[in-house]
């Protein structure tokens, strides 16, 4: 997605691609296709580059290591990175920095587990350190659980591994009122800017909506939320946009704690692709590139962001024609992806006055649930 933005400022974007099918390469056709875990690949490619960055967060840390011995620009490098790869370093970054975290633990077997939830209380969110993604890699689990064979997978596969201590990530289970974004970018030098605390929804784990700025937040919340993100991205030296995902909690430490990090740009910052004066790709691209951050002054005074997911509907572009006739008010975002059920296939955004904020979400419901669902005239 930050194509269009790469064209605009005349940036050459080169993209190394997991298969000749990802959307990415149908969108930067010279990209090469390679296996971003295969050091030698991830070499050639760096040559062809004046800057490397990301737009997820799995290529291993000793590869960008070498990366950087061989005197490659990386960015975000490694050493940032890391707290986005792997949730137990996060916890520990976290906490170094005094901000607020869950409680948590590094657990290495069943019985550290039960000690945990037996002084924390049950039920007990496991998570793996690495490689999770929308909610995969997170487990409630109760005392009747731990000894379960599911519960001994996830240790076996931390362990055969080798992460972090071979362990998984414990967390207390969060009382919290709903999940909040703050979205900040940094430059190598060290200039920083912050966009405006999103709230965003959650359905089965996976983001489903993004209201920016998060609804009736109140202003101390919304002000630590930005000023945490902001040192997080300064003490680990994030250069990029970095997302750091929080949970509200009114009446407990600063009204949030921290949930996890993600350093690129991220499904909670789509909105300022319509909402904002700079684009959190834009962002993303002139911190990697060393060139001065653009204004994240807000252009309307709220903005929704609406995901849609592979349903009904093979052929996104069949609904078109009913969806823009009903909904002029929407701007679709698809990314080329092939539509597979439950695949985040594209976004709508929507702006507007704040007191129609009711009327903004249903426009973005009724044109994402369009385009998801659409059948043609005599479609079975
Ligand atoms: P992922 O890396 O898959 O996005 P997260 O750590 O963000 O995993 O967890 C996915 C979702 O699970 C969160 O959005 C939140 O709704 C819920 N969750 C995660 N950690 C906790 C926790 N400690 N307490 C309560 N809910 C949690």
């Amino acid at each position: 997605m930050m194509a269009p933005e790469a064209s605009e400022l005349g940036i050459e974007l080169r993209v190394l691609a997991e298969s000749p099918e990802v959307c990415a390469a149908a969108v930067v056709p010279t990209s090469p296709v390679g296996d971003y875990t295969d050091l030698s690949t991830l070499r050639e490619f760096a040559r062809s580059v004046d800057v490397l960055t990301f737009d997820h967060e799995h290529v291993p840390t000793d590869h960008l290591r070498t990366l950087i011995r061989d005197a490659v620009a990386v960015h975000p490098g490694p050493e940032a990175l890391l707290h986005a790869q792997d949730k137990i370093e996060m916890r520990r970054a976290v906490d170094r920095l005094g901000l607020p975290n869950p409680q948590w633990d590094a657990v290495r077997n069943p019985d550290e587990l039960r000690t945990f939830g037996e002084r924390t209380g049950w039920p007990v969110v496991l998570k793996t350190p690495r490689g999770g993604y929308d909610g995969k890699g997170v487990m409630l689990v109760d005392p009747e659980d731990v000894g379960s064979p599911e519960v001994a997978d996830w240790f076996a596969k931390a362990s055969d591994a080798g992460w972090t201590d071979g362990a998984l990530l414990a967390e207390e289970k969060v009382e919290f009122s709903r999940e909040l974004s703050a979205l900040v970018a940094r430059r190598p030098g060290g200039e920083t800017c912050a966009w405006d605390v999103a709230e965003s929804i959650q359905v089965d784990s996976v983001c489903d909506e993004v209201i920016v700025p998060a609804p009736e937040i109140d202003s101390q919340t919304a002000d630590s939320a930005q000023q945490a993100a902001l040192l997080l991205a300064s003490e680990l030296g994030v250069t990029g946009v970095m997302a750091a995902e929080l949970f509200e909690t009114p009446g407990r430490g600063p009204g949030f704690l921290v949930n996890e990090l993600a350093m690129r740009p991220h499904n909670s910052g789509h909105w300022t692709q319509d909402g904002s004066v700079t684009s959190q790709f834009e962002q993303h691209l002139r911190a990697v590139l060393d060139l001065p951050l653009g204004s994240t002054d807000r252009l309307a005074q709220v903005t929704v962001m609406k995901n849609f997911l592979g349903g009904e509907n093979q052929n996104l572009f069949s609904a078109y024609p009913a969806v823009m006739a009903e909904y002029p008010g929407a701007k679709i975002h698809t990314y080329g992806k092939s539509v597979r059920p439950g695949r985040k296939v594209g976004h709508i955004n929507v702006t507007g006055p704040s007191d129609e904020l009711t009327r903004l979400r249903q426009v973005a419901h009724g044109a994402a649930t369009g385009i998801r669902d659409y059948r043609a005239q005599g479609q079975a």
